[in-house]
């Protein structure tokens, strides 16, 4: 029961928007596409659909090639963006639509349309109009109606990014929950999404996936300089790991999980923090979020750096030191 993609290859014109993609999605586990806006990640998932032809390599469910197997006969869940509700249907005719193409008796539709409905916390809602419907409710009864039929693989295409930030914090952590044991991959730019939803995080950039691995790992050592810069590492320093302490110039760092030799290091604004001891520097500027603030910092050597500190801290000279929690290993040069 799993998904393979083999060699494949999709073009746009003289485009490559993806090119010779090797993925795997194993039987109940969630996959995220990660990549930036444009890298291809769509267009993989129209292809896996069957909704964009290929030029080269395959689909393959369960070993055998699906080239042949139109989109509605492939048994995949499909949830976009924008929900894409009926708008002349109510929430349970939404819901109801893929149980009915496959002849599902009435009651039947019904005990799944509720049992649906309460997956994704909306249950009574089946009278509803789907147009009198926030974006967030519509995006769940879309979620409810890909998981009526029971598809054998899910596919999601970025579906939080329309919804406004809180909703989607909160929506990210009732869809992971949704998609526990379910085989699916799911479309996102947002790495606190992929983080949140995924059991393996395959990074996608210009056409190619260029890491994949369990989430924890891909954020902790993202595979190159341009990953670990798209996955927040705004500032990279060469140092040197010995003993599980990663010696730099802005300091020393516990990691003892890194291997011993020379490394590059990539710090995330997490990374660098108000301590006692520590490199010196100048604010240069502060932005309030909900819980911190981030800092621009100046340092004696002239180069700037982002740094957090707490909502209290107003000083306009600050000592930074690392913090390993920001910290990932860009590359082993041992
Ligand atoms: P992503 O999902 O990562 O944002 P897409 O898969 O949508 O990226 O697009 C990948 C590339 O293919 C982009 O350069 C995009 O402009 C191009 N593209 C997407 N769809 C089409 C299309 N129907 N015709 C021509 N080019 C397209």
């Amino acid at each position: 029961m799993s998904l393979t993609v083999h060699e494949l290859t999709v073009r746009y014109g003289d485009l490559a928007a993806v090119s010779e993609v090797d993925l795997a999605v194993a039987d109940g586990s969630v996959v995220a596409l990660l990549g930036p806006s444009g890298c291809g990640k769509s267009t993989l998932l129209r292809a896996v659909a069957g909704l964009e032809p290929s030029v080269a390599g395959r689909v393959c469910w369960n070993g055998a090639d699906l080239a042949g197997v139109p989109v509605h006969r492939r048994e995949f869940g499909l949830v976009f963006q924008d929900g894409q509700l009926f708008p002349h249907r109510n929430v349970a005719g939404n819901v109801a639509f893929g149980l009915r193409m496959r002849r599902v008796d009435r009651s039947a539709q019904r005990a799944r349309v509720a049992e649906l409905l309460d997956l994704v916390g909306l249950a009574g809602y089946e009278a509803r109009r789907s147009t009198e419907l926030s974006g967030g409710e519509q995006q769940r009864v879309a979620l409810a109606r890909a998981l009526a039929p029971r598809p054998r693989l899910l596919l999601l295409d970025e579906p939080l990014s329309a919804l406004d930030r809180a909703l989607r914090e909160q929506l990210a952590i009732d869809l992971a929950r949704v998609l526990t044991g379910t085989t699916a991959l799911v479309v996102t730019h947002d790495h606190d999404e992929a983080f949140t939803l995924a059991d393996r995080v395959a990074v996608m950039r210009a056409g190619r996936i260029v890491q994949t691995g369990p989430p924890a790992e891909v954020w902790r050592e993202p595979a190159d300089e341009e990953t670990a810069r798209f996955l927040g590492c705004g500032v990279l320093v060469p140092a040197t790991v010995h003993n599980g302490v990663a010696s730099c110039e802005l300091g020393e760092v516990a990691l003892p999980w890194a291997p011993p030799g020379e490394a590059l290091l990539g710090l995330r604004p997490t990374a660098l923090r108000p301590a006692k001891t520590g490199v010196k520097g100048e604010v240069m500027q502060r932005v309030h979020r909900r819980d911190h603030v981030r800092l621009r910092v100046r340092l004696a050597d002239g180069r700037e750096v982002d740094a957090v500190a707490g909502v209290l801290d107003t000083d306009d000279t600050v000592t930074l030191a690392l913090d390993p929690d920001g910290v990932a290993l860009v590359s082993r040069r041992g």
